[in-house]
């Protein structure tokens, strides 16, 4: 058996072990294992936005000309959390409307067939389908498997015909990492262009969008990058895509010399040009101040980081949650895994539930069975996740999950 002291072990060995203090832990009793859904607060974020408070109290309008860069500012800041250049990621919008944009741009460049994973996240399954629907080309969902995701051959094969690829690189249910670089290449030998979502990778694993020609891309900062709820997303076009592609959505921030006001629109040069309106400067800041925590901590330490947390949950899984009639839910292979570990269990609601009100272990939930445990790299213990395993096997093994009521609530 695996026991605490191995843990204990793991944190004093751990390299990013003080990033932990640049957090806010207002609770020091509670376990969070939701790093992958809202990633914790940042001190300097809270530090960051503070400011920019105190620059709108004092400068106002003026505040502009400064506010004005962060965008892009905090764009080349994300290209490196992404392995893309400068000048390739423009830090803007939701995740769901750079989609919407960037697969609108996609098709007009390349008309055909839209391929997405069928276990897709939503959010995206339901734009694409959209987009689809209103441009009259086929919406081609790939069946695969629902844990290891979908494989490179599986992809060559559904790209016939295709315009347009999307793919999540790390599966928001079951945490499995795609084949980034084999998967864009069989993209491209069918002519299509692809567009990764990164929603649940950016801050858990590397990327390398450039090293690997990715065309598109898009992604949230309030996942393991840590920005906060809502925070402003981000989209990545290669540089020498970018004039040949334009916006759907013909806003002011995209339009080129934007304050002469002009009578027309006319997309501005670079990545710019897939702006749409005025940036929330607010979020942005916030957005800098993690990206910038992040950065200092390093992409490579916080995947092996990353890694060897799930490793730590497969394996306290195997020893102590199968035997409770818990199924592993994710990839085995580390290679193939992201950030989190998915766990089914046919009472899971129950137990996910009983787990936050009984247990002070905060993950969530994915229907109909499916508990996610992200222990997010910077700020994560290796022996919170063995005190969550140890919880988890207490409130099942004495059945005192069941005092909680099975219904569902609003968000899960
Ligand atoms: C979290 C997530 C989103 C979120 O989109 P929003 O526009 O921020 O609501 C989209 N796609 C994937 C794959 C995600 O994991």
């Amino acid at each position: 058996m695996t026991g605490r002291d191995h843990a204990e072990k793991l944190d004093r060995d751990d390299p990013l072990a003080s990033f932990c203090e640049r957090f806010v832990i207002a609770d020091g009793e509670r376990i969070y294992a939701d790093g992958n859904s809202l990633g914790r607060l940042p001190l300097h974020a809270a530090v960051r936005v503070d400011g920019l408070m105190a620059e709108w109290g004092e400068l106002l309008v003026t505040g502009w000309s400064r506010w004005i860069e962060l965008p892009v500012k905090v764009g080349d800041l994300l290209a490196q959390v992404v392995g893309a250049h400068r000048g390739e990621v423009l830090a803007c919008d939701s995740t769901t409307v750079n989609l919407y944009k960037l697969a609108h741009a996609a098709l007009d460049l390349r008309p055909g067939a839209i391929v997405v994973d069928e276990h897709e996240f939503p959010t995206d399954r339901y734009v694409l389908e959209g987009v689809a629907t209103r441009r009259g080309v086929p919406l081609r969902r790939l069946a695969c498997d629902p844990v290891a995701g979908p494989q490179p051959d599986e992809v060559a094969a559904a790209c016939d015909g295709a315009g347009l690829v999307v793919l999540s690189l790390v599966n928001y249910r079951s945490g499995a990492l795609a084949d980034l670089p084999a998967i864009t290449a069989a993209a491209h030998e069918a002519g299509a262009l692809i567009l990764w979502d990164l929603s649940h990778a950016a801050g858990a694993v590397e990327i390398g969008l450039s090293e690997h020609g990715v065309d598109l891309a898009i992604g949230c900062t309030y996942k393991y990058l840590n920005a906060g709820p809502g925070s402003p997303a981000f989209l990545y076009v290669r540089a020498d895509l970018q004039d040949e592609l334009r916006s759907p959505i013909q806003g002011w921030f995209g339009q080129r010399d934007q304050f002469r006001m002009g009578p027309a629109y006319e997309p501005a040069e670079g990545v710019e040009r897939f702006h749409a309106g005025t940036p929330p400067i607010v979020g942005l800041a916030a957005v800098q101040a993690a990206v910038e925590v992040a950065l200092e901590a390093g992409i490579a330490a916080a995947r092996a980081k990353s890694r060897a947390l799930t490793e730590l949950t497969v394996r306290l899984y195997d020893e102590r949650l199968e035997p409770l009639g818990f199924r592993l839910a994710s990839p085995r292979d580390p290679d193939r895994r992201g950030g989190h570990v998915s766990l089914a269990h046919e009472d899971g609601w129950q137990i996910c539930r009983a787990l936050i009100e009984l247990a002070d272990v905060v993950p969530d939930f994915r229907g109909p069975d499916t508990i996610r445990l992200g222990f997010a790299p910077l700020y994560s213990r290796f022996v919170d996740v063995w005190d969550a395993h140890d919880r988890i096997a207490g409130l099942v093994e004495s059945g005192r999950y069941r005092d909680v009521p099975a219904d569902r609530l609003r968000v899960t």
